[in-house]
């Protein structure tokens, strides 16, 4: 019989943010001119758990 996925035997009340991974952190590329060149990548607060890392419990 295949295991199905294995779950954590605590599982924890909040969830971590996927855009950041939980990190609360998100890397969002730098771009610049009139044909959005590529420049580089910033760390920059995640904006989906506001730098928590952790999905609001309530929403
Ligand atoms: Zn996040």
């Amino acid at each position: 019989m295949a295991r199905k996925t294995v779950k954590p035997s605590a599982k924890p009340s909040v969830e971590s943010c996927s855009p950041c991974g939980g990190t609360g952190e998100v890397s969002r590329t730098v771009r610049v001119g009139r044909k959005q060149r590529v420049v580089g990548q910033q760390a920059g607060l995640c904006l989906n758990c506001l730098g928590s890392g952790e999905l609001p419990a309530d929403d």
